[in-house]
């Protein structure tokens, strides 16, 4: 038994790569845009977090292209010593006034974004809660906090009161994690009911907001705006790698916690900063979602209507509300079938499966954008329904 003992057994990837059915690191030709090209032929992408359509945005181009030429390519150090520039600044401060809070942080990616600001605020003595179907990196930075984690159902506000109940009142601090929006499920978290039962432990709130931006909130600032909560949630966390159409991530919140976790948070001390192109894209898509809210109100008008197409075809599309729409499948190599005839037949979509869900919970996780036109969505829909039926999963 030595240590690549576990290497040469994982043959899972083989056997699928030789059945024909291996929908992963598919390599993309062209720039994300509503069809991209892969091995030479145009597909439609409903695989992508690019909701407003703004990778490819002439002004989101022109500012990254400019950035390079002022300031290059890369800033080869950490904010913290020799790789702050000013365009990283403006960012923050756009943000601060965009998220409606004192101040905001910005890191070099959404992942290291969570890593950095749980393990710095949640220490010694304190308590983090988190719904059982959070981020990845949401739980990685618990796992990197010396605080104690407890999980709660998710989006089960009762099961949250109940583990606050159990295990809060020993803690120093209590810090409640959720995603704004679920990544894989789509649907939102049930936030006017969660900020209560913050409020009665005496909780700390932080929403991440990655597929929230751009989508939901009066002004596509997410979902604590969306409910009208925005002064109910301490900390907003958001990646520039969906609506922003560029690489990166931040947070929003108190002038004095900003401050900490700048001069504390090793993912952001110990990493090189944003670099220009990525904080340019950043700034030019910020100016885009705030002055073209008709994005946000076409993209609502594609999920909510694929959401209906889909229900009334048989499909379970559990409960979404937004941009992410799952097609409950079961198990993974159905799943993987799925997805090989979705592409086959020129549609894009991405295969979920166990263990990012529950074993026989596989499904088809569809996105949109609002540059998506209805007969890209009709050619999609026609494909989906050809295929539940041929699968039998209709
Ligand atoms: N939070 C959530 C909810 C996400 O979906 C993602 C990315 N899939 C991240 C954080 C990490 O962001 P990034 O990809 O920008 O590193």
């Amino acid at each position: 038994m030595g240590l690549f003992e576990k290497c040469r057994n994982f043959t899972i990837v083989k056997e699928t790569i030789e059945a024909g059915i291996y929908p992963y690191f598919t390599t993309v030709e062209s720039s994300q845009e509503t069809q991209v090209t892969v091995s030479g032929r145009r597909i439609i992408m409903i695989g992508s977090n690019n909701y407003l359509g703004l990778t490819t945005h002439p002004k989101v181009e022109e500012a990254a292209i400019n950035a390079i030429k002022k300031y290059g390519s890369g800033c080869t150090g950490s904010r913290f010593l020799n790789g702050n520039l000013d365009i990283h600044h403006e960012l923050e401060q756009q943000l601060a006034q965009f998220m409606k809070k004192e101040a905001a942080l910005v890191f070099s990616t959404g992942f290291q974004t969570n890593l950095g600001t749980i393990s710095t605020l949640v220490q010694k003595g304190d308590g983090v809660f988190i719904d059982r179907e959070d981020h990845a990196s949401i739980v990685d930075g618990c796992r990197l906090s010396f605080g104690k984690i407890f999980k709660f159902k998710h989006n089960d506000i009762a099961d949250l009161d109940r583990v606050l109940t159990e295990y809060g009142k020993e803690l120093k601090g209590r810090l409640i994690v959720i995603d704004g929006v679920y990544s894989i499920g789509g649907d939102i978290v049930r936030l006017p009911e969660l900020v209560e039962v913050a409020r009665k432990h005496a909780a700390n709130i932080l929403v991440d907001d990655a597929h929230s931006i751009g989508v939901l909130g009066k002004d596509g600032d997410g979902t604590a705006s969306h409910f009208g909560l925005n002064n109910e949630v301490d900390i907003t966390m958001g990646t520039f790698s969906k609506s922003f159409a560029s690489l990166g991530g931040f947070i929003a919140g108190d002038k004095d916690v900003m401050n900490y976790i700048q001069h504390n948070a090793r993912a952001l001390i110990f990493s090189a900063s944003m670099p220009p192109p990525a904080v340019a894209a950043a700034l030019a898509a910020l100016d885009i979602i705030e002055s073209e809210p008709e994005r946000r109100e076409r993209l609502a008008c594609i999920y909510t209507r694929m959401k209906k197409e889909f229900e009334q075809m048989g499909f379970d599309t559990g409960n979404s509300e937004t941009a992410i729409i799952p097609i409950k499948i079961g198990r993974n190599e159905d799943t993987f079938r799925f997805w090989k005839e979705l592409y086959d037949n020129g549609v894009y979509a991405n295969a979920i499966v166990s263990p990012a869900v529950p074993p026989g919970e596989s499904l088809m996780r569809t996105s949109y954008m609002a540059t998506h036109t209805d007969e890209e969505m009709d050619q999609v829909l026609e494909v989906f329904r050809k295929t539940g039926k041929r699968l039998g999963i209709l």
